[in-house]
């Protein structure tokens, strides 16, 4: 690791280095809880693989299969590495590989964990079993279909076929089932737009696994859903798998989301007012570069009187029109959006009741 702890393991969190990563432990794993007890209620069971892109630390990831999970998925061949050290049994990549070199380390990790990884061209499969071939490991393989969301995935029905064929023909690779993520479904406000969009992406699945049987190629799995949707997927009768991430920590983005909201707000950036020169505003220590804005600014938490107003690389602006703040005080931040937030942070500080009691690293690089 690169960088020094942003803290000691026993200290409270006001000594903590700011711009600094926290999560509160006791939300945290209330949250798990919950979407543990959703899945449960479902017959025939769904099996949860949550995503870890959102937190890319393997001790959240263990929480998870504490809680239920029975694998974890990923997007990045980083991730895949350290949750397979870690011991996690299951690993699904949910994103598509082109690299000779980043197969190589797949078909590393294959030869010892369950490996799920996608694909939607002819390339992946072949870089994917050739490097599986030569190092003796299984890849499990997903093809994924496009139901709506405009990312990765092929057409839903002959194309994905094709491509399930091609795969149980290629040594070293096994088809597994279909990626059906819905990525623009997640942030729908209104309930009924998002019951359409995953209406939709039901149809797409339905359309491929019936070309599938025609075919006489098993789909074992049909795997999507994210922490807008998953409610839909979970009752269609027809996902197996289900990859929610965000409701592990929660971000503002999710907060206008029209849904039974369960999940709190685990995941905090804790600043420090750095100036305050008067004239209504003050100037603490987390920019651009401690959050993302793709979602919008983060949310100063529990504190309606300070606005956010501001980014800068290193500098954040609060408007402070009624209050004032001493140059000293901490501040607590909810990011806009939790995923690409984490990347930018080398430590998450696993805190409860204030204390600090675990340090994880964050699985950064590709
Ligand atoms: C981000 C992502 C998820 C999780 O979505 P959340 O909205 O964070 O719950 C699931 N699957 C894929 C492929 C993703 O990219």
């Amino acid at each position: 690791m690169s960088t020094l702890p942003p803290a000691r393991i026993g200290a409270s969190l006001d000594e903590v280095e700011t711009p600094g990563l926290v999560v509160d432990l006791d939300t945290l794993e209330t949250n798990l809880a919950t979407m543990a007890r959703r899945v449960a209620q479902i017959t025939p069971a769904v099996a949860l693989f949550p995503h870890a892109k959102t937190h890319k630390t393997t001790e959240i990831a263990h929480l998870q299969m504490q809680h239920g999970a029975q694998g974890i998925c990923c997007q990045t061949v980083a991730e895949a590495e350290g949750l397979a050290r870690s011991g996690i049994p299951a690993v699904m990549l949910t994103n598509q590989i082109v690299s000779r070199g980043k197969a190589r380390r797949l078909a590393e990790i294959a030869r010892r964990t369950t490996l799920f990884v996608c694909v939607d061209d002819e390339l992946h499969i072949s870089v994917l079993g050739r490097a599986a071939d030569a190092n003796d490991a299984t890849i499990e393989i997903l093809v994924e279909i496009d139901v709506g969301g405009g990312r990765c995935g092929v057409t839903p029905g002959t194309r994905a076929a094709d491509l399930a064929e091609l795969t149980e023909r290629t040594p070293g690779l096994h088809f597994a089932g279909l990626q059906a993520y819905h990525a623009v479904a997640q942030h729908l406000i209104a309930r009924a737009d998002r019951e359409t969009a995953i209406a939709g992406a039901v149809a797409a699945v339905q359309l491929s696994t019936a070309e599938l049987t025609e075919r006489g190629l098993a789909c074992g799995i049909v795997a999507g859903a994210g922490t807008g949707s998953f409610e839909l997927e979970l009752a269609s009768g027809v996902y197996t798998h289900l990859q929610c991430g965000s409701y592990a920590v929660m971000d503002v983005s999710y907060e206008g989301i029209e849904m039974d909201m369960d999940f709190a707000h685990a995941l905090f950036l804790l600043t420090t007012v750095i100036s305050s020169p008067g004239a209504g505003h003050a100037i603490c220590d987390a920019g651009l570069k401690a959050f993302s804005v793709d979602s919008g600014l983060p949310v100063v938490h529990g504190r309606s009187d300070i606005e956010f107003v501001h980014a800068s690389d290193e500098h954040g602006k609060l408007a402070i029109p009624d209050t004032t703040l001493d140059v000293g005080t901490r501040l607590s931040l909810v990011p806009g959006h939790c995923d690409p937030t984490v990347g930018m942070h080398d430590w998450i500080v696993a805190a409860r009741d204030g204390v600090v009691e675990a340090l994880w690293p964050v699985l950064r690089g590709r």
